[in-house]
Formats: C-alpha cells, sequence, structure tokens
C-alpha cells in the first residue's frame, strides 16, 4: 500500500501522503508548519535530534489504523524509534492531526525515554497550550472549582491511573499546566533532567527541586487559583469540556 504515497522531504521531515487527499492539497503548508513546530521544540528543549521524522499522512482514523498496525482508533500516534520515529497523522476537513504534539514525542524520544507516562504527555501538552482550544491552564482551572481535579503526584507515578483511571480530557491538560508551571517556576534544565529520569520519579524530583512533588502540586494549584478568568471564559471552557 505505501508504495503507492507521495513523498516530501525537508530539512527534518520526510511526508507520506495520499495522491488527491486534502493532505496533497496543503502540503506546502504541512511541511511549513511542521518545520516551525521542530524549530520551536529543539530551541526550547535545546536538544538537537539525530533522526529525521517520518510522517503518514492518513485521510481518516480508519486509514490510519490499517496502515499503522496500532492497536487502537486514533487521530495520531507516534512510534518513538529514536532510530526511525514514525508519526501516523489523520488529515482531513474535520480533523488536522498535525501540530506540536506528536512531533514532541518523535523528537524526545531521540533524547530519552522517562518511566512517567504523564511527564512524556506533559511535555507534548506543554507545547500543544490548549485541549479542544481551551487553554491547559484554564482547563484546570475548571476542574479544581467542580471537583474533578485528579491529583499530579499519583498520575505522575501511577502509569495505569494516569493512562486507565482517568479521562484523558482530565489528565492531559492538567499534566501540560503543570509541566507549564515548573518550566516556568524552575526553567526547562531541571525539567530536562526529570525528563531523563527513569527510575523512581518521587525520589529523582525531590532531588532536582529540592522539594516534594506533593509540595510543589500544592504551589501549582494555589498558583491556578490565583489566576484571574472572566465568567465568558469560565463558561466557554465548560462548554467545549463537557458538551
Ligand atoms: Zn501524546
Amino acid at each position: 500500500m505505501k508504495e503507492t504515497w507521495a513523498v516530501l522531504e525537508t530539512e527534518h521531515y520526510t511526508f507520506h501522503y495520499q495522491e488527491g487527499s486534502l493532505a496533497a492539497k496543503e502540503i506546502g503548508q504541512i511541511a511549513a508548519e511542521q518545520e516551525d513546530c521542530h524549530r520551536q521544540i529543539t530551541e526550547k528543549l535545546v536538544f538537537t535530534p539525530r533522526s529525521k521524522i517520518t510522517y503518514w499522512l492518513c485521510a481518516t482514523r480508519k486509514d490510519l489504523m490499517e496502515q499503522s498496525k496500532f492497536d487502537f482508533e486514533t487521530n495520531g500516534v507516534t512510534f518513538t524509534d529514536p532510530d526511525d520515529p514514525q508519526i501516523y497523522a489523520v488529515y482531513n476537513d474535520e480533523c488536522k492531526c498535525t501540530g506540536f504534539h506528536e512531533d514532541v514525542h518523535a523528537i524526545m524520544c531521540q533524547y530519552a525515554n522517562p518511566s512517567s507516562s504523564a511527564v512524556v504527555e506533559g511535555l507534548a501538552m506543554y507545547f500543544d497550550r490548549v485541549w479542544w482550544g481551551i487553554p491547559n491552564d484554564r482547563c484546570t482551572r475548571v476542574y479544581l472549582e467542580d471537583g474533578k481535579y485528579e491529583k499530579v503526584e499519583k498520575m505522575i507515578t501511577d502509569n495505569d491511573f494516569f493512562y486507565y483511571q482517568v479521562s484523558d480530557i482530565i489528565s492531559y491538560p492538567i499534566v501540560g499546566a503543570f509541566t507549564a508551571f515548573l518550566v516556568e517556576a524552575y526553567g526547562i534544565e531541571k525539567y530536562k533532567k526529570l525528563y531523563h529520569e527513569s527510575d523512581d520519579m518521587a525520589a529523582t524530583f525531590a532531588q532536582i527541586y529540592g522539594k516534594s512533588l506533593t509540595e510543589a502540586e500544592d504551589e501549582f494549584v494555589k498558583e491556578i487559583m490565583g489566576r484571574t478568568y472572566s465568567a465568558e471564559e469560565m463558561a466557554q471552557a465548560r462548554k467545549e469540556l463537557y458538551s
């Protein structure tokens, strides 16, 4: 099947797309946007990946599942082989699964493989900044106010809890907002050290930050609760997140 795909090589990517598809029509723009994402990610993280990223732009979720042989139907997935990272992304009128998220995974798998899935997804969500168009911090505020908030400490130290017990609508924006808090308050270097961790996340966190994950989470919650959002912003967030 893949032999019939057209290919575009750019500095950091090899894009595959099907002739006659929306991706084919917009491939120039897609390539420019992903190169820009790549630049922003590698500049912010001060990291130069060694491998190019291969993209497969699929017309539908079903098509993505067939092409990638991935177990679940999804809008985007990254196979994180550090020597050959591959991204499968749905690209059609309703869903354009390009942008930062999968590229962060494809780049950072070449840097480290942290034991905590919440740390991995937190970094991708930090670059995405939003969930369904609502900023991560505002989603977090909604969940805090509505009693839907889940503990970062538990999500970071318990992969099963993060992946299977908490809905991604809740977990992803919260870990994204927490990552932004850590990077903004304590700098990217400390965060990179944490990202390198593949053993005991809680112990390493305390070592790097000089405080426990629980203490840092208390600061984070206080910071989010101290922010000012208008009634319109909160209403819009609830409409998007709960509909
Ligand atoms: Zn992800």
